[in-house]
Formats: structure tokens, C-alpha cells, sequence
């Protein structure tokens, strides 16, 4: 760490008692710190120390600065102060502590060199409303300086964003197509970094958008500090883009990281990190941001900070994603797309209760896709909605299908996302579609992820209480995935909860304690007068163990795999008679 200057203590009383207004900083660390203040600024900062002024212009230069001036004032001073601009000539609207109305001020700085050949900068001020109450020109210099503010903002807005002070995208195209080619005349390989908090939304759920605000303003001030202003950019609510030397990236990431702490008090959130090397010469700055964005949501579902390079996986990933969206129309029309069943069975009687219908893509050139393939496509492009509609009516069918085969139905659920309630009024589209069918609304079960929760916890209690209105039962599916608390069961009601696949998954550790944590939710939900299902039941073991702590339904390969309708109707016709689904009758 680089101490700050210190003047021989003659000069340092003879500056100081100066009653004109200046102060002199010195670049320390990236960071423009105060080395000096006159008599005269002190006054002008209404502070009631020197020191106590010193402290202010350290820890918080622009506190009393006018908002709108903050960010510009701050570049100006940065650009000078670390000697890209040589001179320094600035105007904006500041006030004292004590003072409730903003004056105009106006600072002017050079830079000087010490005899042991250190760099400082010199900035005189002027408080030009002050003096305005004096001789008349004074009063049109302070009209034509407070013209010059209002012309700067209005730049300003045109190149930042105004939460962030940092450049907006725009501004970041043209900074990147100079920077790019500058690195590569010089032979260096430009990269750009895609950066996003981890669970943001959570975040702004759990502490509010005004602290989930510091959070974002917090990371911009950090990258301005590693990359340095110019290089960054917010790209919109948690996302921002930074462009570097391929050569300086881990270091500067490490730095980034590692500070990360600092913002916000330390109540902060983990940072992805997506990186793409524009090593092929492709200075393309909408391909490069695309590719480090892909390479950066690769990091989903992960709560560390975490870097990842783009890399041939992502572009095929890119690819298929591209493929997926350009083809899904047709995939629906042609029916690619198929509901297969798995059945879901009373552990006691061992009989189906329930159906679940999952959505799978039989693709003409790629074969089978899973819905983990397409369906968080087509959730990011809004268009979820569209499929979960086109699987209901595909229930509908089968339903058909089967009381024309003199089947009984049974209930079978259908997954939606919560996005799917704010892309349509999807109760009122299946109730519609189910009375129109002449099919009872209780054959419709609606199941919605825990995911929802930390999403958008609002919206979920609407789902739920107008689904329960409109006569659908609601399922809480993979309630232990991510953000489980038993408290979400006790605040909001739903008819079933199906725990997820990761419970049993546990419970085949040797340690007993997966065994133990099941035991004590069905416990506590049968305490709690809860319905509870189990997915993912692969042995004849773990049904027994589900059994005997009073599990409700039981889902899994044991009994069922998801199967297509035909499949499906060829099994019923089967066992109608036996009315019986126990593994070992089947096959
Ligand atoms: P989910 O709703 O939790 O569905 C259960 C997943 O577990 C299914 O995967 C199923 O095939 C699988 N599974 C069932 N029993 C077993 C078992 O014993 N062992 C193992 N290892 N796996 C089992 P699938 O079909 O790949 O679906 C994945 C997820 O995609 C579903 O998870 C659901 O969230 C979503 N999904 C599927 N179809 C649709 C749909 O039509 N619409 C929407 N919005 N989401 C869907
Ligand atoms: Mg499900
Ligand atoms: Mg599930």
C-alpha cells in the first residue's frame, strides 16, 4: 500500500492557513484521496474541523454533492486525478452540511509534482452562487456556468446510466470497439465478462428493492474501482458487462471477489461471473456480451461466486437453444411434442390415485429431448405458457380417450410455472378448456415448483387461492430442492406437497440421517394434517420405509415410468380387472 504525502510541516502550515478555498489529492490505490485542505475549504465544506473535513472527503467525497452532478463530477475527478485528463475544470451544485440549498460551485485543478517526484493535483474552488450576491457580472458568470451544468447532464444521460454512474450499453459499444482494437494492435486479447448476483430476487424479497439498489449501486462502484469506469457498463437490474486484457482478467477477478465483502456492509450476494475471449478476432460486442452472458447463466443454481469461461459446450448449447426456439411452433403443430403419464399409486393399496403429465420433445433430427432441455428455453422467452396449454389439452384427450376405452380417470397433474400466470389468465384458459371438454374441474391438478417461491412469493399465494376458487387441486412440487423451510408449509396452503427426489436420494447415505430428516417431515406433516407424496421411489425399500412414516401417494420407477398415452392405456386395460400396481405383478 502506497502512504499518502505528507508535506514538511512549514509548508504544510503556510498551505493550510490559506483562506482561499482548494484542496490537494493524490491518486492512492485507484482511490483519490485528500492530502491537504486549506482554511478556506474547510469553511466552504461547513465542516466543523479540518479534520472532520478530511474524514468527510475520504470516506464520502460526494455526499453533500447534488445526485444528479454526483456521478460526472466523480469521473471528472477520477480521469484527472489519475492523470488521463491534464487539467481540471468542473461544475456542478454541492452544499455544506449545514446548508439546505445546493450552490453552484466551480473547480479548477492542475496537476503539480512534488521535489521527490510524486504526482499531485491542485483543485481551487469557487462558490459561485455566494458570490453572485455581489457585483452584477458575477451574477451572469453564475447564469452562464449554471447553463453549462445543465448542458453536462444532459450529455451525461445520453452516455451513463444514472443508477450506476457507470457507461450504458450504448456508450459501452463504442468504448469496446476503440479498446478492442487498441489491445489487439498491441497483440492483446480482449475479453468481456458478463456479471450477475446470485438470487437477486430473494435478496429484493427479503431486505426490499431500496437495499437490493445499494446492492447493484455497491457492484458498479466496485467495478469502476478494478476496471476502471470507463471499461464497465450496467446492463440492467443485477447485470453488468466489463470489458479487459485477457492477460489481467483472473487477477482482476480475483481482486473483484475477494472485495466483495465490502459492499453493502457485507450483506451481499454471490457474483457470477461469465467470461468470452475474443480470440478469434471477432469484435463483434453484442456476439461477445451473448456469449459471456451464456457462459454466466451456465453458473445458475449456484451460491458461490464463481467464474466460467465460454466454451465449446456453451456453444452448442447456444445452438440447441437457438434450435429449440425457431422450431417450437412446429413442434407443437406436428406433435413432437407428447404428454407421457407416470402414475402415481396409494402405498397402502397399493392402487393409482393420480397421473402426472410430463412434457417430452420427440425431435425428427435429435431424438428425445427432456423437458430440462426445453423447458427453461422456452420459461426465459416467455413462451412456457404456450406448451403447459398444449399439455393440458393433451390431457384432455387422453382423459377422452380413456372413458371412451371405459377406463375410470383418475386425476393427473399438470406442471406450470408462475410465469405462466403472468403470460395469460391460464385459470380462467383451463377452466374454460375443461368445461368445455365436459370433464370435472377435480380431474386437473396444478403443480407448482418450490422455485416459485423465491420468484415471486406474492403471485404464488394468488395462484394458489384461485386455483383452490376455480376448483384444481395445487401440488407444492420439489419442496426441498431449494430454499425448503417447513415455514412455507404453514404459509401458504396446499393440497398435497410432493417431496422431492433429493430427499431419497439422501436417505441412501449411510449415516441415517437423510432417513431420520424424512421421518421427521412426514412426522410434522402428519401432525400438521398435510398430504404429502413421494417422487423418485426406485426400490421396494424405500417405499417400505415412505409406508410405514405415513407418506401419502408414492411416485417413482418402481412402479412407473413416464410412458406415452398408448403405453399408458395398454397398462390400464391390463390391470383394470386387478386393480392392482404392485411392482412385482407388472411387466
Ligand atoms: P418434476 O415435475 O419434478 O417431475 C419429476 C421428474 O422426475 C420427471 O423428470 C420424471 O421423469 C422423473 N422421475 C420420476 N420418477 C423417477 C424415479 O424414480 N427416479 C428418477 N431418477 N427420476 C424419476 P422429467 O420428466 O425429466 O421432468 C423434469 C422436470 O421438467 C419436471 O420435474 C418438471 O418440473 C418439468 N416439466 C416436465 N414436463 C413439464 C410440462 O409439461 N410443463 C412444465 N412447465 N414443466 C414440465
Ligand atoms: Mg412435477
Ligand atoms: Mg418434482
Amino acid at each position: 500500500m502506497t502512504e499518502a504525502y505528507r508535506f514538511s510541516p512549514a509548508v504544510q502550515s503556510v498551505l493550510e492557513a490559506s483562506p482561499v478555498p482548494f484542496a490537494i489529492y493524490q491518486l492512492l490505490n485507484h482511490r483519490c484521496a485528500v492530502v491537504l485542505v486549506s482554511d478556506g475549504f474547510v469553511k466552504l465544506s461547513g465542516e466543523r474541523s479540518r479534520d472532520a473535513c478530511i474524514h468527510l472527503m475520504n470516506t464520502d467525497m460526494y455526499r453533500y454533492t447534488d445526485p444528479a452532478d454526483a456521478a460526472r463530477v466523480e469521473d471528472q475527478g477520477y480521469r484527472f486525478a489519475s492523470g488521463i485528463e491534464e487539467n481540471y475544470n468542473a461544475v456542478y451544485h454541492s452544499r455544506a452540511a449545514s446548508q439546505k440549498e445546493y450552490h453552484l460551485i466551480h473547480a479548477m485543478g492542475r496537476h503539480i509534482q512534488t521535489e521527490d517526484g510524486v504526482r499531485l493535483a491542485v483543485v481551487w474552488y469557487m462558490d459561485e452562487t455566494a458570490a453572485s450576491a455581489y457585483p452584477p457580472y458575477e451574477q451572469e458568470l453564475v447564469q452562464s456556468l449554471n447553463q453549462t451544468v445543465q448542458i453536462a447532464r444532459k450529455q451525461r444521460k445520453n452516455y451513463y446510466d444514472d443508477m450506476t454512474g457507470l457507461p450504458n450499453m450504448t456508450y459501452f459499444h463504442i468504448l469496446f470497439a476503440d479498446a478492442a482494437k487498441t489491445m489487439s494492435a498491441e497483440g492483446k486479447t480482449p475479453a468481456v465478462i458478463y456479471l450477475d448476483y446470485s438470487s437477486m430476487r430473494l435478496f429484493n424479497h427479503r431486505y426490499g428493492f431500496a437495499e437490493g439498489d445499494e446492492l447493484i449501486r455497491g457492484l458498479g462502484r466496485l467495478l469502476s474501482t478494478v476496471f476502471g469506469t470507463e471499461s464497465c457498463a450496467h446492463v440492467g437490474s443485477d447485470h453488468f458487462a466489463v470489458f479487459t486484457e485477457g492477460d489481467r482478467l483472473d487477477r482482476q477477478l480475483d481482486q473483484l471477489f475477494a472485495s466483495l465483502t465490502g459492499i453493502n456492509h457485507g450483506n451481499v450476494l454471490p457474483l457470477r461471473a461469465g467470461i468470452y475471449l475474443c480470440s478469434d478476432g471477432d469484435y463483434d460486442v453484442s456476439r461477445a456480451c451473448d456469449r459471456a452472458k451464456a457462459a454466466c447463466d451456465h453458473l445458475r443454481g449456484q451460491y458461490v461466486s464463481r467464474r466460467m469461461l465460454f466454451n465449446d459446450q456453451i456453444r452448442k448449447e447456444i445452438s440447441r437453444k437457438a434450435y429449440i426456439l425457431d422450431n417450437f411452433t412446429r413442434a407443437l403443430s406436428e406433435h413432437w411434442v407428447r404428454a407421457y403419464y407416470q402414475r402415481i399409486v396409494d402405498p397402502e393399496t397399493g392402487r393409482v390415485t393420480d397421473e402426472e403429465a410430463l412434457a417430452r420433445w420427440i425431435d425428427p433430427e435429435s431424438g428425445m429431448l427432456s423437458p430440462d432441455e426445453f423447458i427453461p428455453i422456452l420459461e426465459d422467452e416467455g413462451i412456457l405458457w404456450k406448451l403447459d396449454l398444449y399439455m393440458a389439452q393433451q390431457i384432455i384427450q387422453s382423459m377422452h380417450e380413456k372413458q371412451r376405452n371405459g377406463i375410470p380417470l383418475v386425476p393427473v397433474s399438470l406442471n406450470l410455472s408462475e410465469r405462466d400466470f403472468r403470460s395469460c389468465n391460464m385459470i380462467d384458459k383451463l377452466s374454460r378448456r375443461m368445461d368445455e371438454a365436459g370433464i370435472e374441474r377435480k380431474y386437473l391438478i396444478i403443480e407448482i415448483t418450490e422455485r416459485a417461491i423465491g420468484r415471486d412469493p406474492k403471485l404464488l399465494a394468488k395462484i394458489i387461492e384461485e386455483c383452490g376458487k376455480a376448483g384444481f387441486g395445487v401440488w407444492l412440487d420439489d419442496f426441498g430442492s431449494e430454499y425448503s423451510s417447513l415455514n412455507i408449509l404453514s404459509c401458504y396452503h396446499f393440497d398435497l406437497i410432493k417431496l422431492d427426489q433429493k430427499f431419497l436420494r439422501t436417505m441412501q447415505k449411510e449415516n441415517g440421517k437423510g432417513k431420520l430428516l424424512v421421518a421427521e417431515i412426514l412426522d410434522f406433516t402428519k401432525k400438521a394434517e398435510i398430504h404429502t407424496l413421494a417422487e423418485g421411489v426406485e426400490t421396494r425399500e424405500e417405499a417400505d420405509f415412505l409406508k410405514e412414516h405415513g407418506v401419502n401417494k408414492i411416485q417413482g420407477y418402481l412402479f412407473s415410468r413416464p410412458e406415452p398415452e398408448e403405453a399408458q392405456l395398454a397398462w390400464y386395460r391390463n390391470h383394470l380387472s386387478m386393480n392392482q400396481t404392485e411392482p412385482d405383478r407388472l411387466n
